[in-house]
């Protein structure tokens, strides 16, 4: 009698050399040996993926998004196959297959394309015969065959679409640290690994820079109530549990602190103060499809204000050009442009009802003389743009200051 299906996802470090594979092996080796089977996703080995990035760099400055995918889907496509042999060499049976060969269809938008349809047709029929299948994560295929993946960190989707899919009992995601923690761990010595975490926060901290769980990912599992595990590739203990909101989870006011190193300042200054500027702006930046995040406009004292507003490094020679022509028409007076900041939030379910949040975080980053330029808050998180070389202090002074590094009180 067979126990369910486990979706296991190995990142790129869990796979970064022969040992790490064969390591890997031995671990899905041993799962299906309890009686589940089990599909894995892997990513590409450690750092194949930048390097493949890079190699474009130094071809093209400007290389076309089809011809990325072509590029990047390779990396996954070695993984899986090392993988297969390494199971074979186990005795245990297995096959590795693209996101095209098991049918993950994906819209056109090439680098960051978004998953319409999976079929599992392939997949229940290859595990029937008792093999181990391994998919190449973050890529898929569009309705026109052409290869597409799904966004850096991309192979978290995949594996989150094919527990959904599936009906997983488990969607395991193994990575180079313990589980989920209130930091992360390689800049704040002291966080915490969390037991448990839902999935809006974690979406939240992951959209907003703790790239442990790819965001997009996190959409998904919640929606469709995935029940997912973050856990170490190197030990056996049991990591974080990404699950709905639980009762336990409410008494939390802060869940996690996270910093976002990759986004710019524009401010565009003296732009009229009248009905309709900042619609044309930010029109205009939709139409180039520039992701603009946080957007902050003062009250004018003279007949003109300054907006300032943030988007992701990759989007800033974009919106340069279509900033150019809009301070024109507009006749705002200039721009400015800044990249040395970072994006410094904190996130918790807790925060819904609470208040002083906001104050204690401002206080912890006074104490360290940090500057905050820019604030946005929502329901779940509070966010300050601060100067990117005070992002790591900041991170400490804040994790500090709500206690994150204590286990609370139930
Ligand atoms: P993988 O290659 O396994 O997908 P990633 O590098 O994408 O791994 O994600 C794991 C990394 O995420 C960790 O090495 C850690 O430095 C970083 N990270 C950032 N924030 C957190 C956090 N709050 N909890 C755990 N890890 C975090
Ligand atoms: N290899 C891809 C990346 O580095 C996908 C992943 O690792 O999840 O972004
Ligand atoms: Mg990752």
């Amino acid at each position: 009698m067979r126990k369910g299906i486990i979706v296991q996802k190995f990142g790129g470090t869990s796979v970064a050399n022969p040992e790490r594979i064969i390591g890997v092996a031995k671990r899905v080796a041993a799962t299906k040996k309890k009686g589940y089977d089990v599909v894995v996703v892997v990513s590409a080995l450690g750092g194949t993926t930048d390097e493949l990035v890079d190699l474009a760099g130094r071809i093209s400055k400007n290389p076309a998004e089809r011809e990325m995918d072509m590029l990047l889907a390779t990396g996954e496509q070695v993984s899986v196959a090392l993988l297969a042999m390494a199971l074979h060499e186990l005795k245990q049976e297995a096959i590795s297959l693209t996101g095209a060969q098991v049918g993950i269809v994906t819209d056109s938008s090439h680098t960051k394309a978004r998953i319409l349809d999976v079929s599992t047709q392939k997949l229940r029929k290859e595990l029937r015969v008792g093999k181990v299948v391994i998919v190449a994560g973050f890529q898929g295929v569009n309705l026109d065959q052409e290869i597409t993946t799904l966004g850096r960190g991309g192979s978290d989707m995949t594996a989150v679409a094919l527990a959904k899919v599936l009906k997983a009992k488990m969607c395991e995601i193994y990575t180079d640290v313990k589980g989920v923690y209130t930091a992360d761990p390689r800049i704040v010595k002291d966080a915490r690994k969390l037991d448990s975490i839902s999935y809006e926060e974690m979406l939240e901290l992951a959209s907003l820079g703790a790239k442990v769980m790819q965001a997009r990912s996190m959409e998904v599992a919640g929606k469709f109530n995935v029940p997912m595990h973050v856990r170490s590739s190197f030990s056996k203990k049991k990591g974080t549990l990404i699950t709905k909101e639980v009762r336990a989870m409410e008494d939390v006011l802060v869940r996690g602190v996270t910093a976002k190193k990759d986004e710019a300042k524009v401010t565009i200054c003296d732009v009229p103060d009248k009905p309709g500027e900042a619609s044309r702006i930010f029109e205009l930046l939709a139409k180039a499809d520039i992701n603009v995040d946080m957007i902050v406009q003062n009250i004018s004292r003279t007949k003109a204000t300054d907006i300032s507003f943030t988007v992701p490094n990759s989007d800033l020679k974009k919106t340069q050009e279509v900033v150019q022509k809009v301070i024109k028409t507009i006749g705002a007076k200039a721009v400015t442009y800044n990249k040395s900041i970072a994006k410094l939030s904190v996130v918790g379910i807790g925060m819904r009802s609470h208040s002083g949040v906001a104050a204690k975080m401002f206080k912890a980053l006074a104490a360290k003389k940090v500057n905050i330029e820019m604030i946005s808050t929502s329901e779940i998180k509070i966010s300050c743009v601060i100067q990117k070389k005070d992002a790591d202090k900041a991170v400490k002074a804040v994790h500090k200051s709500f206690g994150l590094e204590k286990k609370p009180k139930k």
